[in-house]
């Protein structure tokens, strides 16, 4: 067995990059092993608290986990693998400034995550957004918040009916809570807009498929669209986006409107980069993994998380992959680790098992669905169950401190409803200095 440390390079620091160096950061030793993490990002989000974050309920930097704080024992480099070469065992890391530079490696955690899986659909690239990011987040909350502030200082005409329309597309669960928790809080910030009456806004869910949230019962979704349309949110199942040129929108039932917000949350695909970059890809672009999450076709490469393809081996059905999920992500991060350490000490590899738990979602304040081990549970109970576990999930005893502090906080202060609008344009007011004539 060589004695030179291992390099171990794990691309992406999301919940499968983050947690596998965690899990491996102690545990090998310099001397045996140098663990260096590359993501775009310095930081870890934790996505399912980025509706949160967008109604305002959490701090958006409170849902982010800075991966050189946690992630001490491991180099983390800032910058996005561009290719993969698994003959020379060499990444490529285009680092955004600067040259690309090359670097080896004797072991590999592939871990890029998903993008949004957009459709050819005419305007969508144009005036569409997505909600995977806590940019993403942090961009709709003060959109949202400036419709109001545009509608309310502007008579009744297209424009502001244009502002007031709200569409998303896409019923899972992330695209529900966002729409709810979004929606939840422009309807509490109304408070402030004496201008605008209620029934002025419209919020929009449109689903292709005939039901919403595939990750529950049909019961469950079915209350959960009850549950929306009570709150007003047009819900319109089995119902297309055909067109968002400019803002027009276009449904497959016949309905035209003009709208500022369309947020696309129809599902994900796997990171471009596994299509890209020379290693083997599956039909839908995922790295092609063993139970024990090394990538078939190539030595030294391992995978997990959004962007692989794992056998379900909960399931009875052999074809069964893990569907795309934190719960599986943070798992099978955990057995990737100890397969790492396994694969330096030369032992045999274990394989990645788990039964898919449930899904919780909120609905906004005081409002939720839980299915868990087949458990059905509705209402404000959901809602709890939904904070308490991703309290105890969010990593770090910080960021629960911290997410804690901001409920807290909540309950007995006014909801925040401030817009930094100033975020999307910050050099607007030095643009207007530099265009003025100089003082005398
Ligand atoms: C709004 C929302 C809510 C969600 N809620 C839940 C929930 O309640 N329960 C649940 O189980 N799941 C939930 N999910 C899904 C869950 O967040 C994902 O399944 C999980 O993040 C997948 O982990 P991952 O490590 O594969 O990818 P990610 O956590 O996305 O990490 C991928 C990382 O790779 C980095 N990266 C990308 N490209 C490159 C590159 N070229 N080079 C280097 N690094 C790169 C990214 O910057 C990112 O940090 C939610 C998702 C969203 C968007």
């Amino acid at each position: 067995m060589s004695t030179e440390p291992k390099r171990i390079v794990i691309v992406g620091g999301g919940y499968v990059g983050m947690y596998t160096a965690l899990r491996i950061q102690g545990r090998l030793s310099p001397g045996r092993a140098e663990v260096v993490v590359i993501d775009p990002q310095p930081n870890m989000t934790y996505q399912p608290f980025l509706p949160e974050a967008a109604a305002g309920s959490v701090e958006p930097r409170h849902v982010v986990v800075p991966l050189r704080r946690v992630l001490k024992k491991c180099r983390v480099l800032t910058g996005a693998v561009t290719a993969v070469d698994p003959v020379r065992r060499q990444v490529t890391v285009g680092a955004g400034e600067g040259e690309a530079y090359e670097l080896g490696y004797d072991l590999l955690v592939v871990s890029a995550g998903s993008i949004a899986r957009t459709l050819p659909i005419p305007g969508l690239a144009e005036v569409g957004i997505g909600f995977k990011t806590i940019g993403e987040a942090i961009f709709l909350r003060n959109h949202v918040l400036s419709r109001l502030d545009f509608a309310a200082s502007n008579e009744d005409g297209p424009a502001r009916r244009r502002a007031l329309n709200f569409v998303f597309v896409g019923g899972g669960y992330a695209g529900i809570e966002a729409l709810a928790e979004l929606q939840d809080m422009a309807r509490y910030a109304l408070r402030y807009y004496p201008a605008i009456k209620p029934g002025e806004m419209r919020w929009v869910l449109v689903e292709a498929a005939d039901r919403i949230m595939p990750e529950v019962s049909v019961s469950l979704a079915s209350y959960t669209v009850d549950r929306l349309l009570e709150t007003d949110i047009d819900v319109r199942l089995s119902t297309r986006l055909n067109s968002a040129v400019g803002g027009r929108i276009e449904l497959s039932d016949g309905e035209k409107f003009e709208s500022d917000t369309l947020v696309w949350t129809a599902g994900v695909k796997a990171h471009p980069l596994i299509s890209s970059s020379g290693l083997p890809s599956d039909e839908k672009g995922r790295l092609p993994c063993r139970a024990n999450l090394t990538v078939k076709g190539v030595e030294g490469v391992f995978s997990a998380g959004d962007c692989a393809a794992v056998p379900d081996l909960s399931k009875r059905d052999p074809t069964a992959l893990c569907g795309p999920s934190a719960q599986h992500a943070v798992r099978q991060a955990k057995v990737l680790g100890d397969n790492l350490i396994r694969t330096v000490n030369g032992e045999a590899l274990h394989d990645y098992r788990h039964a898919y738990a449930g899904s919780v979602a909120s609905l906004g304040l005081y409002r939720g669905v839980a299915e868990l081990y087949g458990v059905k549970v509705r209402g404000p109970l959901a809602w709890f169950i939904h904070r308490t576990y991703h309290l105890s999930r969010v990593p770090t005893f910080n960021r629960k401190v911290r997410v804690l502090a901001d409920w807290t906080a909540a309950l007995f202060f006014r909801r925040e409803v401030v817009s930094l609008g100033q975020l999307q344009a910050p050099r607007k007011e030095f643009d207007i200095a530099n265009a003025s004539p100089p003082a005398a």
